[in-house]
């Protein structure tokens, strides 16, 4: 087989698995009627706006994908968030699993801190605003904490432990 013929199978391979991709990534896709209302709650708990959505999706393979990638800010252990996106690490996400929508809480925190002008001393500040709000959704909510405050306050130290 000549080069260009096997240049043209690749790309063939490439537009197929990515339409496939697209495929799998519309079905992953949380509802973003739902996304909307539980940003409204973090937004009303922050005093600040986000001005746009962000889309959200459930899906392992690309946590993975994401996790193994280089230079990706906020990584949480189950959920994580790229300016614009969230992805929950989890095919089975479900809303109406209190703790599972709690990581979508705390990822949208995430997502108003990009858009909003407050000053942070470092990135583990950030990540204990998201704890704590999480936290008092889950309280609010009546369910027991996602993280111990003597853990957030170990884990946001800013370098002081
Ligand atoms: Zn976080």
């Amino acid at each position: 087989m000549s080069k260009k013929i096997l240049l043209g199978l690749f790309a063939l391979m490439m537009t197929v698995a990515s339409f496939g991709n697209v495929a799998e990534a519309s079905d992953r896709r949380v509802d973003p009627k739902l996304v909307r209302q539980v940003l409204s709650w973090v937004e009303a708990r922050m005093g600040a706006r986000a001005p746009s959505l962000p889309v959200v999706m459930a899906s392992r393979d690309r946590f993975d994908l994401v996790m193994n990638m280089a230079g990706v800010s906020y990584a949480d252990a189950r959920a994580l968030y790229i300016p614009g996106s969230v992805i929950l690490g989890d095919d089975d996400w479900s809303h109406t699993d209190p703790t599972k929508l709690s990581l979508l809480v705390h990822e949208l925190v995430h997502h108003v801190q990009m858009f909003n002008k407050r000053k942070y001393a470092c990135n583990d500040a950030k990540e204990y605003e998201a704890y704590i709000i999480q936290n008092e959704w889950l309280k609010a909510n009546g369910q027991r904490p996602f993280a111990s405050q003597h853990w957030i306050d170990r884990m946001s130290s800013c370098g002081a432990y």
